[in-house]
């Protein structure tokens, strides 16, 4: 995605989301009152562990850059799928192929993990799992052409979800809690806004089952920069604001106010716009700074394991985790 890209979106996002919110699809009331009451003992039992995020951001840039068609891709994917499962989740994928913007043949595969599948009301979680074909934001020209490891963009928020699937609770009684691995986000071109978000575009206009509606819905991007900063992103706060109200008050009852900044940021046309126009309610947490825009080595070479900081990782899992257990 782009700045331009970015901007240029606003209007007519802005009024997709008007008009679902008007027809009542995501119509919610801010109500701070029950996020003051979260217990002590809630934050201290958090078993989220930011070393075990972190190695999951490692072991899936240590495949290579997960381009859709390379064997990277594959070998992850696989991965990714026998990890979920190995943690109890009932694993199903999504695999089409599709066409890219410049008419490129991939294939795409989401992957969708229902943790406590028994319990009827759902909370879903996602990221993307792919990463650029190109470092085409690098200051070297000569990177222009080379795909990005993605450690921050993609694999940072699939760490994420890997570790929560590992450590949440599981049993007839624990919160039910879907993952979404959406593939084939990031090979787009700027000003051309459909030619990104290609595999939750494919989720949302192929729901897992007829009617699935989740309560809720968390997309994490961009979650690991050392110096990350979330706002509350434009649109999210367009389709849920009440669910960022509830994030953003766990953030401070953390202690994480200054990473997770309470005041409105930019407007973001991630995966969640996608999942938004279906009528599912999804907020985006997104690193995006007022001024410098993404991180520094946002589709760049430099997208590498120096910068992800595990204590960036930490921040946004607990907040998953507490969020989950209320
Ligand atoms: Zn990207």
């Amino acid at each position: 995605m782009s700045r331009q890209r970015i901007i240029r979106t606003i209007a007519s996002a802005a009024i997709i989301i008007t008009l679902l919110l008007s027809c009542g699809a995501g119509k919610r009331t801010a109500d701070n009152d029950e996020n003051d009451s979260i217990s002590t003992d809630i934050t201290a039992s958090i078993s989220f562990s930011a070393d075990s995020a972190y190695s999951y951001v490692a072991r899936q840039v240590e495949f290579g850059p997960r381009v859709p068609g390379s064997e990277a891709h594959k070998k992850c994917g696989d991965w990714l799928t026998e990890k979920l499962k190995s943690y109890g989740a009932e694993v199903t994928e999504q695999t089409a192929t599709l066409t890219t913007f410049d008419g490129t043949k991939i294939p795409m595969r989401n992957i969708f993990a229902r943790i406590n599948p028994n319990a009827e009301k759902r909370i879903l979680l996602l990221a993307h799992w792919d990463s650029r074909p190109w470092a085409d934001n690098d200051p070297d020209p000569d990177k222009h052409s080379t795909p990005v490891d993605g450690a921050n963009d993609g694999a940072s928020g699939t760490g994420v979800l890997l570790e929560l699937a590992r450590s949440i609770e599981k049993g007839d009684t624990a919160p039910g809690v879907d993952i979404l691995l959406c593939d084939a986000e990031d090979w787009g071109e700027e000003q051309n806004d459909e030619s990104w978000a290609m595999g939750a575009r494919y989720f949302a206009n192929n729901l897992p089952q007829n009617g699935y509606m989740p309560s809720a819905a968390l997309l994490l991007d961009m979650v690991g920069a050392p110096d990350a900063t979330f706002m509350r992103e434009y649109f999210s706060q367009l389709a849920n604001p009440a669910l960022a109200d509830q994030i953003w008050s766990i953030a401070k009852n953390l202690g994480h106010e200054q990473m997770f900044v309470n005041r409105m940021g930019s407007a973001v046309n991630d995966d969640h716009v996608e999942l938004i126009k279906a009528g599912i309610p999804t907020i985006d947490i997104i690193d995006y700074r007022e001024g410098s825009g993404f991180f520094s080595g946002w589709h760049t070479a430099s997208d590498n394991m120096d910068c992800i900081s595990k204590e960036t990782l930490k921040a946004v899992g607990e907040i998953l985790e507490t969020y989950i257990k209320q």
